[in-house]
């Protein structure tokens, strides 16, 4: 049952995530609580059919309709893009666009109206949820970091992988010098009672926790958070070669990260206002190129 609800407990992220215009404060609550809870969770490991294996996968939407209730406006009203199997994808758009609502969607944590949302080419209503969330792997904005030490906080999702795979997510997210750097390397305490991470660190081990479980899709709603030049460096390094293995959807706030993207959904109104390659659309689409001046450079 232990198990269980970690997976549950895994797999949903904070409510507060869910809610738009949630303030800080509650966020640093939500996931105060959560570190509590799972902190007052027995150890125990997850099971094995958390993990996901297999190829990279593509996800589509097509004239998705979706609004959060029937008095609620609607966010979604005709959605049309196409994520092809790996490589980089990036999703741009004003606040209040829609952009989180399309990883609600694709986790299934809400249903789409009208449309068809097809992940790996199968209608995502004909997936079983567990194969679905267990083919997705999804890093939050400004994921907290779990009280324990760094393996803990690497294996929490994944208590199965080997030693080998753990030092691989290790090297592919460029943890090597945190890991050099701690006292006790991987067994150091991380976190509110340990050594406390930056927030280009702690994206970093969100995303190499992500990793071990081998997702198909990884969401990645990137940190609005100021990373230094180093770490903003290593956050592109890390996102380009996770990209060259499968397949990465990210909610991009760092120019970095748009102008490596394969393909930038630009979103808006309800829809897609435009798909195309940061130098395509910085000479095409007069919303990108104010957000590009404004919202990247400075976020
Ligand atoms: P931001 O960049 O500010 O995060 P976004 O493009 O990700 O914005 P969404 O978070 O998808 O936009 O929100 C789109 C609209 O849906 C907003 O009007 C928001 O208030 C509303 N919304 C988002 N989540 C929920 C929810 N769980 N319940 C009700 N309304 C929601």
């Amino acid at each position: 049952l232990i198990a269980f609800l970690l997976y549950l407990f895994y797999l949903v992220p904070p409510i507060g995530q869910l809610v738009q215009g949630g303030v800080q404060l509650q966020q640093g609550l939500a996931a105060m609580k959560r570190i509590k809870e799972i902190e007052d969770l027995p150890a125990e490991p997850v099971s094995a059919a958390v993990a996901g294996t297999g190829e990279p996968v593509g996800v589509t939407f097509q004239d998705v309709v979706f609004k959060y209730g029937d008095d609620r406006p609607t966010v979604h009203d005709g959605v049309t893009f196409e994520v092809p199997p790996g490589g980089l994808t990036a999703l741009v758009g004003p606040s209040g666009a829609g952009k989180s609502t399309v990883f609600a969607l694709i986790e299934r944590f809400y249903d789409h109206q009208k449309g068809l949302i097809t992940v790996g080419g199968r209608d995502i209503r004909d997936w079983p949820l567990g194969e679905l969330r267990a083919a997705l792997g999804y890093v939050e904005q400004d994921a907290p970091v779990l009280a324990g030490t760094l393996r803990e906080n690497l294996l929490f999702a994944a208590r199965d992988a080997t030693e080998d795979e753990l030092l691989r997510a290790v090297a592919r997210t460029r943890l090597d010098d945190l890991v050099d750097r701690l006292p006790e390397g991987l067994e150091t305490p991380v976190g509110h009672r340990g050594v406390l991470l930056s927030g280009g660190e702690r994206q970093r081990v969100a995303i190499a926790r992500a990793l071990l479980r081998k997702p198909r899709l990884l969401l990645l709603d990137e940190a609005t958070s100021q990373l230094d030049a180093v770490n903003e460096l290593r956050l592109r390094e890390v996102i380009a070669e996770v990209a060259a293995e499968t397949t990465v959807l990210v909610i991009a706030h760092r120019l970095s990260t748009v102008t490596n993207a394969d393909r930038i959904v630009v979103m808006e109104g309800g829809g897609v206002r435009a798909v195309g390659t940061h130098e395509s659309l910085v000479g095409e689409d007069e919303l990108y190129r104010e957000l590009a001046a404004t919202q990247f450079l400075v976020g």
